[in-house]
């Protein structure tokens, strides 16, 4: 069976990097809790294989009562955890990733000069509660064109614009087009990480030339299901979180198979898939 990866899958720099902060701490404390507020990542299995090693995941800062450790993921959060925790003296890992934290920076230095802070994105993502965190929880939060119909904006104010890292290019260009035309002061900062653009790019790439794509990640990953909406408007595509899910697909009758992963799938996980497609 004939098949290709694509040339951008898997961990991302800012993933990979928090995964290895992680595994390093959860090492050195041999045995001893640590707390992760929120999964790492959104991977089942990389998750369960930490939690093995002593990683426990919160949901809330409240829950961590038995461990004074206590590590802040990839997608990084609001100041009022930092504090929070700082006042129940618990000692943080920060594995917020360099471009998120570059975004709180951008936030926050708009909200100190008393600017209006909009941000792209979805607003039940993690991603934008800690970034709207940093705007105070005062951002105006819009993720689709619909949303921005049902918004005012004062055209005599200034504004400063971010997006979600994993945006979709095209319906940030949408939406920052018509807010050119409706506002005469917004400074606008493109903060899509180019990790998810090469990832998109090159899944397009390979979907067009490809029987059927496999994309492998987390069904709760929002990059996996954005690579699986774009390879699907060329080709038979799966998701899979596993290799055995692919156990009932019939990926015979097509003569290529194309493979990408979203940015938080382990290469384990994608190197199992690879070896499984390749026996057949
Ligand atoms: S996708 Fe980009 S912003 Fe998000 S963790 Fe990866 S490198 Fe960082």
């Amino acid at each position: 069976m004939k098949y290709e990866l694509s040339k951008n899958a898997g961990f991302c720099f800012g993933v990979k990097r928090a995964m290895n902060i992680a595994w390093e701490k959860i090492t050195e404390s041999d045995g001893e809790k640590i707390y992760s507020l929120g999964p790492l990542i959104h991977n089942k299995q990389a998750v369960m294989k930490y939690e093995q090693k002593g990683l426990v995941v919160i949901d809330d800062i409240e829950e961590a009562k038995d461990s004074k450790k206590m590590i802040i993921r990839s997608h990084g959060v609001s100041k009022k955890v930092y504090d929070d925790a700082k006042e129940r003296g618990i000692e943080v890992f920060d594995t917020t990733c360099p471009f998120v934290l570059k975004i709180h920076n951008i936030v926050k230095g708009a909200k100190d000069v008393g600017q209006e802070v909009i941000i792209l994105g979805d607003r039940n993502h993690p991603e934008i509660i800690g970034i709207n965190g940093w705007a105070d929880n005062e951002g105006i939060i819009i993720k689709t064109l619909e949303d921005l119909k049902s918004i005012n904006l004062d055209p005599n104010k200034t504004y400063t614009l971010v997006a979600q890292t994993t945006m979709n290019e095209k319906v940030y260009e949408d939406i920052v087009d018509i807010l050119k035309d409706e506002l005469s002061d917004v400074n606008i900062f493109n903060t899509i990480c180019s990790a998810t653009k090469e990832r998109q790019q090159s899944a397009r790439e390979l979907a067009q030339k490809v029987g059927a794509m496999v994309v492998i990640g987390g069904k709760h990953s929002s990059n996996t299901q954005k690579l699986k909406s774009i390879c699907s408007e060329y080709c038979p595509t799966f998701q899979i979180e596993v290799v055995d899910e692919l156990k009932d697909v019939d990926l015979l009758k097509f003569e290529k198979i194309g493979i990408t992963a979203g940015a938080s799938t382990p290469d384990w996980i994608i190197e199992e898939v690879i070896s499984y497609i390749g026996s057949l």
